[in-house]
């Protein structure tokens, strides 16, 4: 059984949306599978939509957060409760192509791979100032960190339920988790895709969000502020 965990924090125009294509695909598939919604402390009516699909949908659970707390939180509570032997994780709007997951199944199963892993490879539809500072920053992960973190990586990827253990044994508080995937080890194929637009709503990132997420990857996933510290203390 496949496991798709989505984050979801005011996605009330795109959840449906999202959903109708994934079932498509799963249809197609002809495997298990449970669709687990994490509500991050959405204020418009996501959570009525979850409510609604898991009624209708007996491959559909949700949790709801009693706030905002990130999709970095919602993430992990969905790898804790994700009870699939493979496990993936899939934005709300459609920016990660359910019909990858055909091809993604195929190379988990060849058994040579414990992982598959989606990159984008071109950025058309972003704003030209997010895919500039978004440039710098996987520019400077690969140089500072050793998390093996890909130019473009998403967090859409399809995994065994070994490498989902490790995750959910990685104790961190302040959770990177492009950061993790890497970190955990494992035999990771990548596969390229076009970027997609948003199908409904807005993006919830702002510029100043994505900084600090980034401050957050250097700071997890590689010792080079460590080091500066140091350096400039023993002076
Ligand atoms: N998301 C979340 N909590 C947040 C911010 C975002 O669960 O605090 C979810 C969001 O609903 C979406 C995914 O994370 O399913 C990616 O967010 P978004 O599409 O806004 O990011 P972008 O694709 O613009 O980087
Ligand atoms: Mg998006």
């Amino acid at each position: 059984m496949i496991t798709v965990i989505t984050p979801c924090y005011n996605e009330q125009d795109a959840l449906e949306l999202f959903y109708e294509a994934l079932t498509g695909e799963f249809e197609k598939m002809n495997t298990g599978y449970e669709l687990l919604l994490i509500d991050d402390g959405s204020t418009d009516e996501t959570l009525a939509v979850m409510k609604k699909l898991a009624q209708k949908d007996e491959n559909v659970r949700y949790i709801s957060f009693s706030r905002n707390f990130g999709k970095e939180a919602a993430m992990y509570a969905g790898f804790c409760n994700a009870k699939g032997d493979y496990v993936a994780v899939m934005d709300a709007d459609l920016q990660d192509p359910p019909s990858l997951l055909p091809k993604m199944l195929e190379m988990l199963e060849g058994g040579e791979y414990e992982s598959v892993a989606a990159r984008r490879v071109t950025r058309k539809g972003e704003s030209p100032v997010k895919t500039f500072f978004a440039r710098r920053f996987y520019k400077m992960m690969g140089r500072v960190s050793d998390a093996g973190i890909k130019e473009g990586a998403r967090d859409f990827r399809l995994m065994k339920r070994q490498m989902v253990d490790s995750i959910i044994a990685m104790s961190e508080h302040n959770r990177f988790t492009k950061g993790i995937f890497g970190w955990v080890g494992f035999r990771t194929c990548w596969i390229e895709y076009e970027n997609e637009k948003r199908v409904a709503g807005v993006t919830k990132w702002s510029l100043w969000g994505l900084f600090r997420y980034g401050i957050d990857g250097i700071v997890n996933f590689s010792s080079a502020p460590l080091s500066i510290a140091s350096w400039l203390g023993s002076w």
